[in-house]
């Protein structure tokens, strides 16, 4: 498996200097190191899996695995073992979203079943402003909090979610 971590790193309690670095630079946060290991555990002795990236980690009340493009399909393998795996263990639903160049299809896959309406930026002179449009009557189907705290360590800026 692969990760924001290193391979010693992961089978250690400390972290090395570079690894270190990557905390340091916001790149990736304690909680999901923890949660990183959590999935090493489980695959690392599994040919299976040699392959599988893990992007981050991500969410609240439901975990949001980042992975790459095609790598969804870990998750599902023998009937699904791995993501069972993991909603026992993390003990909450858990989401496999691809990472994409397209921002309107990352961001749909991440708010489903809600639609994405539009993906809108404003531009200031000082920065950028992202507007996630959902339908109101969706509403019950997205966690404000969690999807701008996930949309926040992927797109550089500000961040409105507006239902309309
Ligand atoms: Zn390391």
């Amino acid at each position: 498996m692969k990760a924001p971590l290193c391979k010693v790193c992961l089978e250690s309690d400390i972290l090395c200097n570079v690894c270190s670095k990557r905390v340091e630079e916001e790149k990736i946060t304690q909680i999901e190191i923890k949660r990183i290991k959590k999935v090493y555990e489980i695959v690392k002795n599994n040919k299976e899996f040699e392959n599988l990236e893990i992007k981050r980690i991500l969410g609240i009340n439901t975990i949001y695995i980042i992975v790459p493009k095609g790598h969804s399909k870990y998750f599902f393998i023998r009937n699904g073992f791995l993501l069972k795996k993991l909603s026992s263990v993390f003990k909450r639903p858990v989401k496999v979203v691809e990472e994409s160049g397209d921002k309107r299809f990352f961001i749909q896959k991440l708010i489903q079943p809600a639609t994405l309406i539009g993906l809108n930026v404003l531009y200031t002179p000082e920065s950028k402003k992202y507007i996630v449009r959902i339908p109101y009557r969706e509403r019950k189907f997205v966690n404000e909090k969690e999807v701008s705290q996930i949309l926040s360590f992927l797109l550089p800026g500000e961040l409105e979610i507006k239902f309309e």
